[in-house]
């Protein structure tokens, strides 16, 4: 039995539950299990805490943080012309907030403040400003944000009131306690300032739903519910200009706003989280008997991202994994999990097996168009059975 984080209601019984490792989002691994809540009230799905939470995100969790060049590529053009996480959030965040001339704009959770770093070279009008539940980030800060615009573990007093927008990127899946910091970023805002949040939709990113330290998975009826107990009305959720991701937009109201749910809405988000959970159910055993079947064998596991780092904590010990194959040349020659992350196209010629770790909704499209990977002796295990 758990209480849901959005509804307060009660929620009986995980959806999915599997033994440890869990693996969270910066590809380590934690011997806890990993259990999956759906609250039919809301249409939330949440994880249990992660254990010690304050220390994994204050020096344990340090994102992009090792060069100053890193960055995730969201996606790579035709052309061959990549496309990093970074700069696309920043067009995204600027266009949905097209904030008057010279307005302050808070980064809450901002880690280095890439995307804030970004909007103001494109708008140097702006005035700048971060907070984050971490020190790690001060030298990415230093030289273009004010010291006294900057803040660590907490929110100055002096703050309250201050901001035309406030814009919190990929954190809120993270944190035991949404509404309150719905509410914190609340008491930052001018009256009717705007609040910009991303996070993950598990709906189009399946994989979302096991990453150990994203213990919220929002659906568009749980982030709405969220934002109006948190004093906001709703004016856009995009799911478009970010695949897998929510992009809401969120005005500070001045009187508490009326919770109105969307049965329809609920609905739909109960049916396709526990979809989802019975999908990684199904997954898990389908794993562990090709695992079986390969056991000793010579395995690659095509993609070093999330996915692919999944399968890894499924089978790595039962089979003899050859190497990670991954398209993003930020990853190729790493070593990952003990293993060589190398070109899609260095595939060992042993392999008997490719187990595909990509998102399931675009997987067979993408190793589709790689004729080399589709070759007698080597056998493509997916992940849905
Ligand atoms: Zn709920």
């Amino acid at each position: 039995m758990t209480a849901c984080r959005v509804c307060g209601g009660k929620i009986a019984a995980p959806a999915y539950e599997a033994p440890a490792p869990a693996l969270t989002s910066i590809m380590t691994l934690l011997d806890i299990p990993t259990r999956v809540y759906v609250c039919d009230r809301c249409g939330h799905a949440q994880c249990d805490e992660i254990p010690d939470i304050e220390t994994f995100y204050d020096i344990g969790y340090r994102i992009s943080l090792n060069s100053e060049g890193h960055d995730q590529i969201f996606a790579v053009k035709p052309d061959g012309t990549v496309i990093y996480r970074t700069d696309h959030q920043a067009e995204i965040a600027r266009n949905l907030l097209d904030l008057p001339q010279a307005a302050t704009l808070l980064d809450y959770g901002a880690a280095k403040a890439d995307t804030l770093h970004k909007i103001v070279a494109a708008r140097p009008d702006i005035e700048p400003y971060v907070f984050d539940v971490s020190t790690d980030y001060a030298s990415a800060w230093n030289g273009w944000i004010a010291p006294n615009a900057q803040a660590t573990y907490e929110v100055p007093a002096a703050w309250d009131g201050r901001f035309d927008a406030a814009m919190s990127h990929f954190v809120i899946e993270h944190v035991a306690d949404p509404i309150g910091f719905i509410r914190g970023i609340h008491k930052l805002l001018k009256p009717r300032g705007t609040l910009l949040l991303s996070m993950p939709d598990v709906s189009a990113n399946p994989g979302d739903m096991t990453v150990a330290d994203h213990i919220n998975h929002f659906s568009e009826a749980s982030l709405r519910r969220a934002l109006a107990a948190g004093g906001f009305e709703v004016s856009v959720i995009d799911t478009t200009s970010f695949p897998g991701a929510f992009f809401a937009v969120a005005v500070r109201s001045e009187t508490p706003v009326k919770q109105e749910q969307d049965a329809t809405l609920v609905q739909q988000a109960v049916e396709r989280g526990l979809e989802i959970c019975d999908f990684w159910r199904a997954s898990a055993a389908y794993l562990e008997k090709r695992a079986d079947t390969f056991r000793g064998r010579k395995v690659a596991i095509y993609g070093a991202g999330f996915y692919g780092s999944w399968i890894f904590s499924r089978i790595g010990n039962d089979v003899e994994l050859t190497a990670f194959l991954d398209q993003n040349p930020n990853l190729q020659n790493a070593v990952h999990f003990g293993h060589p992350v190398i070109a899609p196209t260095a595939i060992a010629e042993d392999a008997e097996a490719l187990f595909i770790g990509l998102n399931p909704l675009k997987a067979r499209a993408a190793i589709g168009n790689m004729p080399h990977l589709h070759k007698s002796g080597l056998q493509l295990v997916w992940l849905e059975a």
